[in-house]
């Protein structure tokens, strides 16, 4: 089954027998970004105005993909941190942030778009940033490769965050970890980068029930076994919740054992869900389950921790 509209490409019938399942699945950016932009417009139809300017934002992505795809010589710096092939992510430093300006270049020409679209407080201080040194620029990403969030302001951390990632998933997808049929990651952290996912999504179509965690930074999806805890691989206490009906297309996974959660983004019984869209609109579950003293594994780039 094909779906109409999916960032995640059908399988090759063309080859035959039964195919493995993919360790990583590569995203088409272009249909990601566009497909999250129409869904953060929706959604924002009831959720108010910060989902119309992540819209724009994505839309802002989108764009500069498609006016400046990366070269091999600029992506080379990413890449080679992949060592041959994923798997063994290694963190940037600061020194490979400040010397990489096709992200920089991403971050100005997002707050040139974007901040017409924020109030006065908001704009001034995206329009500081775009005044900061390389190496000021590259100090603030390695706090949030750090996960100081604390460290970045919020609306210059999306934006930054957005930048990077526009970068990171272009470098990734040039190595080609597509062809990649090792075995799952059953990992709270991304196979070719290092970042934190987003959250699971069950799959839908060729794909039927499987389960890949999303990577908040380069949008690979890694394979991870169902009902296994991504931090502590227990798979004793594990427990899914709702607020409404049983089969309601975001779930929550927790974990009895290490007290962490996963947000679960059901494609299957709701295809157009995008797990940083839906779970903008979902947060009062991720409330309900830090009250009973659960941690979140995973990150959205959209609503960094504060
Ligand atoms: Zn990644
Ligand atoms: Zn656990």
């Amino acid at each position: 089954m094909t779906l109409p509209f999916s960032d995640i490409a059908p399988l090759d019938k063309s080859v035959p027998g039964v195919q493995p399942i993919e360790a990583l699945i590569l995203p088409r950016l272009p249909v990601l970004y566009a497909k999250r932009a129409a869904r953060l417009r929706m959604l924002a139809e009831h959720n108010g105005a910060y989902l119309e300017f992540l819209a724009s934002l994505v839309e802002a992505q989108k764009f500069w993909l498609e006016q400046h795809p990366i070269t091999p010589e600029q992506a080379m710096p990413v890449t080679a941190l992949m060592g041959a092939g994923a798997l063994a992510p290694v963190k940037p430093t600061q020194q490979l942030l400040a010397t990489t300006p096709y992200w920089h270049a991403a971050f100005k020409h997002f707050v040139h778009t974007l901040a017409p679209l924020v109030s006065e407080h908001v704009a001034s201080k995206l329009e500081a940033a775009v005044h900061d040194t390389p190496e000021q620029l590259a100090a603030k990403a390695a706090a949030l490769f750090n996960q100081d969030y604390a460290a970045v302001d919020a609306g210059v951390a999306v934006l930054l965050w957005a930048a990077l990632s526009v970068y990171w998933a272009q470098a990734v997808a040039l190595v080609g970890v597509q062809k990649h049929t090792a075995q799952a990651h059953n990992e709270a952290s991304c196979p070719c980068c290092g970042a934190p996912p987003v959250g699971g999504l069950v799959l839908t179509g060729d794909r039927e029930g499987l389960r890949y965690l999303q990577c908040s930074l380069c949008e690979t999806r890694w394979h991870a076994v169902r009902a296994t805890c991504v931090v502590c691989h227990a798979t004793q206490h594990i427990d899914y919740w709702t607020f409404e009906k049983t089969d309601a297309p975001i779930q929550i996974e927790t974990c009895g054992d290490c007290h962490s959660y996963l947000k679960i983004f059901r494609q299957d019984r709701d295809p157009q869900q995008d797990a940083l869209a839906d779970d903008l609109v979902s947060q009062t579950l991720d409330e309900a389950l830090e009250a009973q003293g659960f941690a979140r594994a995973g990150i959205n780039p959209f609503s960094f921790p504060s």
